[in-house]
């Protein structure tokens, strides 16, 4: 019988100012082998079987991004460039918005140049099964959770134990009605001190709805301070 075919679409976020790398030009925008570190995220969609692209930036560099980066290396699927917001999730909200056809979105952030066909694969193989995955890796560390006095407080197990990265994949209708609820909710999450940073934990937290682990690679690093890109690079 022949599989069912879905439309994917991803949501690749670049709105971010990128604080910790010291640097006036935002990090998903420095050069890496020679192209911009948002390069290698696009290439790596436009490449696969996802069907359209939403990329979200500052609105200041709406104009450039579409100039320098989409039309000048062809990302044909880039249909949508649009202005991200203050934190990560109005960023994903603002994204979202535009892929209202897709059946499954893939949520990657543009400072992770590293992804590969692999991840993608194996991510839309769970995402089929689960309606919601993210792409991670056990942890090599042992892990300590810190009380507020810098002591340890607790140590997990393990075995147990992810680094999360992106893609985050999930329904489209489920993302859509999480994050719908977190904006209806964001300022009691925020009263209560809880501060969402990826989009597993809105899909948590607002629907108690399960996320599934998928394997990423310990190569899928986030740009996020000058090291990480002589890192990458060397990855490359
Ligand atoms: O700040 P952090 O490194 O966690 O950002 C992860 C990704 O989310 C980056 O690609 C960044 O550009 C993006 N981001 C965004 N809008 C924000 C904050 C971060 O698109 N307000």
């Amino acid at each position: 019988m022949k599989e069912k075919t879905y439309r994917c679409g991803a949501v690749v976020l670049a709105a971010g100012s990128g604080k910790r790398m010291h640097s006036d030009l935002k990090k998903q925008f420095m050069l890496l082998k020679d192209k911009p570190v948002i390069y290698y995220s696009l290439q790596a969609f436009q490449n696969s079987f996802v069907d359209e692209i939403a990329l979200v930036v500052s609105e200041e560099d709406i104009e450039c991004c579409r100039k320098d980066i989409v039309q000048k290396f062809n990302f044909s699927k880039v249909k949508y460039i649009t202005a991200g917001g203050k934190e990560r999730y109005h960023s994903v909200s603002a994204g979202l918005k535009c892929l209202a056809d897709c059946d499954y979105v893939f949520i990657h952030d543009g400072a992770r140049p590293m992804i590969t066909e692999d991840i993608l694969d194996r991510a839309y193989a769970c995402v089929k099964e689960s309606d919601a995955c993210v792409v991670g890796m056990p942890v090599k560390d042992t892990i300590k959770i810190a009380d507020k006095n810098g002591y340890i407080a607790q140590t997990p197990d393990r075995s147990l134990v992810w680094t999360i990265q992106t893609p985050q994949v999930f329904s489209y209708s489920l993302i859509k009605e999480a994050y719908d609820r977190l904006a209806m909710e964001e300022e009691r999450l925020k009263a209560q001190g809880i501060n969402i940073t990826d989009d597993a934990m809105v899909v948590e937290t607002l629907l108690k709805h399960s996320v599934k682990l998928v394997e990423g690679s310990y190569e899928n690093i986030k740009i996020t301070t000058p090291e990480d890109l002589t890192i990458a690079a060397s990855f490359l």
